[in-house]
């Protein structure tokens, strides 16, 4: 596997980044996750956007202007030459000393790794998965707002971490006021009366890609959809319910809280919308001509 660092490529057990680096030592840097399908990188330029719009909140100057860094995730996505992959971008603040001092930190270190990812067994497609309310609260928005899609992960960790002990695989994440925000790195939806619900990124969700391709394909499919401010009553007696991310795409929950949701296995509305994101994924992004580049490059 070949991994992209500061403009060089390199095999994944040379890729180094400095003991130094703020990511690591204050988690000061910003990601993206991003998938390839059938060699069409989904959404390019969705992921840019935030990628850049986080940067630019955290005053971090990303040393390749949009176009470049597009070109070297497509580079790697070249390299790595599979059909379908993860794809992680991380830009940090770069090396700097022991102190916050972010302008002590002379270059952002940019990493860029493509990979496989399988978040989770086949049959919790099928199946549906169950989630519980974690006491692990989601970052506040008027402490760090949810746009940014940060380094700093350990609400989300620690809330895995209970959901995990509660032996569960995913957990539910409530903001501060008792508001239902996302899941530990999924949004979360919900289904009632044939109208489809999401948490506003004002009551602290991210703002998902896939998040996003999915209220599209409810429009496209006119089902109404509202985003708001939600609490586990509405989830508990919701119709359907799912989670969104790019690495586990469109998954159906099925339990939270111990009380069943809907019917107990994934509802109609949730397949529909599955069958919509897929055609999406293979249709929207930028294509990338592996066969054709792959042996130039290798
Ligand atoms: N919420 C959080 C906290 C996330 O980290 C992610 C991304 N893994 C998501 C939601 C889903 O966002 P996207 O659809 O852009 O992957």
């Amino acid at each position: 596997m070949q991994v992209y660092v500061d403009g060089q490529f390199m095999p994944a057990e040379d890729a180094r980044i400095s003991v130094f680096d703020h990511g690591f030592l204050y988690g000061d840097g910003i990601f993206e996750g991003i998938r390839v399908y059938d060699g069409t990188i989904f959404r390019l330029h969705q992921h840019m956007q935030r990628l850049y719009n986080s940067a630019q909140c955290l005053l971090l100057t990303i040393p390749l202007s949009p176009p470049d860094m597009s070109a070297a995730i497509v580079e790697t996505v070249t390299r790595r030459g599979l059909p379908n992959q993860y794809v992680r971008v991380v830009v940090s603040r770069g090396a700097g000393d022991l102190g916050l001092d972010p302008r002590l930190c002379r270059r952002p270190s940019v990493v860029i790794i493509a990979d496989t990812i399988t978040l989770y067994p086949a049959h919790f497609y099928t199946n549906g998965l169950e989630l519980v309310t974690v006491a692990t609260r989601r970052t506040p928005t008027w402490a760090l707002d949810p746009r940014i899609k940060s380094l700093n992960y350990l609400n989300n960790i620690l809330a895995k971490l209970e959901a995990q002990q509660a032996g569960v695989l995913e957990a539910v994440m409530l903001n501060g006021e008792g508001y239902v925000a996302e899941c530990t790195a999924d949004n979360i939806f919900f289904v009632r009366h044939g109208q489809l619900y999401t948490p506003s990124t004002a009551a602290g969700a991210l703002q998902g890609v896939t998040r996003d391709s999915v209220l599209e394909v409810a429009q496209a499919l006119g089902l109404p959809a509202t985003e708001g401010f939600f609490t586990r009553y509405d989830l508990y007696t919701a119709d359907e319910c799912f989670m969104t991310g790019t690495g586990a795409e469109i998954i159906p929950v099925v339990r939270i809280d111990g009380r069943t949701i809907g019917a107990g296995c994934p509802g109609p509305l949730t397949a529909q919308l599955r069958q919509g994101f897929e055609t999406l994924c293979h249709r929207d992004g930028v294509h990338v001509s592996l066969h054709a580049t792959c042996g130039a490059l290798a």
